[in-house]
Formats: structure tokens, sequence, C-alpha cells
């Protein structure tokens, strides 16, 4: 498509969608001295979801962004995991807690790395609605719900599984899990007992997972089968969120329904699980031209690895110092020269981005299989299949995206 001359605003790099990924991805980009625009369509940072686990993968990309040191001070360090089954009357650690692990409030993470960022960086209450490329100039063109266009060289599309730069880029949807998650925050002005660890109890097929945040904070998630849940399965009123999650976990110890009993109903919510299939990781096309994406919109996942969010944070860090590398080599003012290595850049950043979460996607799908399905042959088979493809267990821990 070829545009008509129109009065449009002009940038460099346009990142859509300011959740944790288009942030860091901004971030990034600043401190290496590249300026971009945030279009978030919220009219303020959303944080949905309480806390999110940060294992040691993550801190290494916050510490490239120049972060990690204040977000450590608003999360105690998680001293492992355990997982208590009340059908069997068992407990065993869980593996993958190891390292530096702490469970961070998500609107302290937004805010802290919105903060760095240069004042005008980000555009509440500007939702895209298209985006179309430029055949002969080689930009793209964002419409916005207001009605007036963007112009843009480089268009990173952060803007979670339902994202319209995926869709651009002929990437296929995100398919749902048989997985529900309730969760929340429950404040205790007195301060908790928990321990600082990582507790997953389970009884039959619903799971409950508790991480502290700080000594007054407890971040808990209830997940269980979609198939458990009847009626409005993913009610939005918090009151309504709140009953239904009781009535799930009635069964379970006084201490966790007490916990439950007593969430800040702001902070409540729900979530049908979602996954990019492995294969259309694989084999789908990252980038077009010179738009991409990253976090949620390339590489949704479950979450059963606390794996997500990090992986976003990688990206933003690869990205950053791929589109660095590329755009420091551009020299004089021709245009061809200046896209193609832009292209190369970003070229670059998808294949080091691709395996890694290719690794993630395939280990997350098959535990996903597990959980939700309802066959002993199935959750062995795939149970199995998992021992011989992910021998080391930490492996998504240990990865370190480098140097931004
Ligand atoms: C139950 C659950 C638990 C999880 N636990 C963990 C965990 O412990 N650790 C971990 O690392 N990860 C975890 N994750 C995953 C993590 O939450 C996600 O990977 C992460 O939030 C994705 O961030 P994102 O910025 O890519 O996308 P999002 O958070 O979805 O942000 C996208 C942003 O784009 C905006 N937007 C959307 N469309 C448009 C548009 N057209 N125009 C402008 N703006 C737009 C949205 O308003 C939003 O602000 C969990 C996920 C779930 C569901």
């Amino acid at each position: 498509m070829e545009f008509a001359a129109a009065a449009t605003e002009k940038h460099e790099i346009v990142i859509i969608g300011g959740g944790i990924c288009g942030l860091a991805t901004a971030l990034a980009l600043h401190r290496k001295g590249l300026k971009s625009i945030v279009l978030e369509r919220s009219e303020t940072l959303r944080a949905v979801g309480g806390g999110i686990g940060l294992l040691p993968n993550a801190w290494r990309a916050l510490d490239q962004l120049g972060v990690g040191s204040r977000l450590r001070s608003m999360a105690v360090l998680l001293q492992g995991g355990r997982d208590i089954s009340l059908d069997e009357n068992k407990e065993r650690k869980i593996e993958h807690v190891i390292g530096e692990s702490r469970c961070v409030k998500r609107s302290d993470l937004i805010t802290v790395l919105a903060d760095e960022l240069p004042i005008g960086t980000i555009r509440l209450g500007s939702e895209v609605v298209s985006i179309d490329l430029d055949s002969v100039t080689e930009m793209s063109r964002l419409l916005l719900t207001s009605g007036s266009y963007i112009d843009a060289e480089i268009v990173i599309g952060c803007e979670g599984g339902r994202s319209k730069v995926a869709e651009l880029l002929g990437l296929k949807a995100p398919r749902a899990f048989d997985i529900g998650v309730f969760r929340g925050l429950t404040t205790y002005p007195n301060a908790h007992s928990m321990p600082h660890e990582f507790r997953r109890t389970t009884k039959g097929k619903i799971g409950v997972g508790m991480l502290p945040i700080t000594q007054h904070l407890i971040n808990w998630f209830v997940a269980l089968p979609t198939h458990l849940l009847s009626g409005d399965k993913f009610p939005h009123d918090p009151k309504h969120i709140k009953q239904m999650t009781l009535e799930l976990i009635k069964d379970f110890p006084s201490s966790i329904q007490e916990t439950i009993e007593l969430s800040d109903l702001d902070s409540l919510s729900t979530a049908h699980l979602r996954y990019r299939a492995p294969w259309d990781l694989l084999l789908g096309t990252m980038r077009k031209g010179t738009v991409t994406v990253a976090g949620d919109a390339m590489h949704v996942m479950g979450p059963f690895l606390g794996q997500g969010g990090a992986a976003g944070l990688e990206d933003a860090v690869v990205l950053g110092r791929c589109l660095d590398m590329a755009m420091s080599g551009i020299e004089g003012n021709n245009k061809k020269e200046k896209i193609a290595k832009i292209e190369a850049g970003l070229d670059q950043y998808v294949k080091e981005r691709r395996m890694r979460v290719l690794g993630l996607s395939t280990l997350t799908y098959l535990i996903g299989i597990i959980v939700g399905s309802t066959s002993p042959i199935v959750k062995m088979v795939v149970g199995l299949a998992i021992a011989i493809l992910f021998r080391d267990r930490a492996f998504h821990v240990q990865y370190d995206c480098g140097k931004l």
C-alpha cells in the first residue's frame, strides 16, 4: 500500500503496548541513547495480576536495564519452594525456584520501569487500531482510535497475546489451555507468618500458589481445569471473583482460606491461560520490513515456570542491543541502506530469541497438557516426553540474555 500525503506525526521507533515488555524495551533503547515512544491504550499504566515471580534470568535482564537494585528493595528473597499434596499428605522441593527468586508487585515493576523513561515517552489513552506498511517509503502508518496517524520507521508490537502486529506478521492467534487462574494480593498490616518461600498446595485438580512479596504482602493464585468452572467462568467483578475463589478452595486448610478471605479487592483478577503454539514460534515470521514483536505478542505462554514476563524482559535487552548495533553502523542519509541495516538488526534479534522462547514455550505447552488433561495415560506420556526432552530442569533460569 502507498499512503496519500497527510499531516501525521513521525517517529523513528514506536512501541505499541505499555506493559512490562513495552516499557522494558523503551528503557533498553533509552539506555542506548535511542529515542522511542510507547503507545498504551489504557488511561493509566495497567498492572493486572497482583504479583509476578522473577527468577535469576529475569534479575539478570533487570540489572542490564539498570532497575534491579531498586526492585530488590521492594521484595523479599525467596529461599526456594515447596509442593504440598493434600491428597497424598506429602511435601517436596520445587526444583525451579533456585538462585535469586523474588515475587514483585506488578505495579512496582511497571512504575520502576516507567520512572526511568524520559518524560513524554509514554502516551496513555493511545490505542492502535490498524497498522499499514508503505511499500514505497517502507514506513509503517499507525491509526489510533482518536483518528490520528503516526508514521514510524520501526514498530515493535508489545501489545500482549492479542497483538495486531503479530497479526500483521501473519502469526496464528494464540490458543487457550483448558486452565483458568484466579489471583490476587493480601495485605497483612501486622505482618504475616508465611516463610520466605513459594508454596504450592494441591488438592484434587485444584492448585493454590502463595508467594510472599514483603513481610506484609502475599501474592496468591488458584489454578484449575476450566471444566471445573461453571456459569460466568472468568468474572471481572472483584466480589464475585473472591466468592468463587473461596468456594473453589473450601476443602483447603483454613490458613489458605483466610489469606483469600482477607485479599485486597482491587487486586483480584481472573485469566484463561493462553499460549502461542511451539510450532508457530518455530516457523512463524517475526519480522516484516522494520516491524517486529516482543513479549507476549511474540510468545504468550502458560505461567507454569514463571517465565513469560521474564522472557519479555530478556527480549527488551536483546532488542536494545541488536538495534543499537544496527543503528550505530548507519552513516550518511542513504534511506535504503539505513532500512537494510535496521532489518539486519531485527533479524539478529529474532534469531537470538526464537530458540530461547521455543524451549520455554515447548516445556510450558507440555506442562499445560498435564495440568489440563483428565487422562492418566496422556499425563504419563507427556511426563515421559518432558523427562527426555528437558533433562536439565533449570535451563530456563540459568539463561543469560547478555549485556545490553
Ligand atoms: C496467571 C499468570 C501468572 C503469571 N506469572 C508469571 C510469573 O510469575 N513470572 C513471569 O515472568 N511471568 C508470569 N506471567 C506472564 C506475564 O504476566 C506476561 O508474560 C507479561 O505480563 C507480558 O507482558 P507484555 O508487556 O508482553 O504484555 P501485556 O502485559 O499483555 O501488556 C500489553 C499492553 O499493551 C496494551 N495494548 C494492547 N493492545 C493495544 C493496542 N492496540 N494499542 C495500544 N496498547 C495496546 C495493553 O493495554 C497492555 O498494557 C504470568 C501470566 C499469567 C496469566
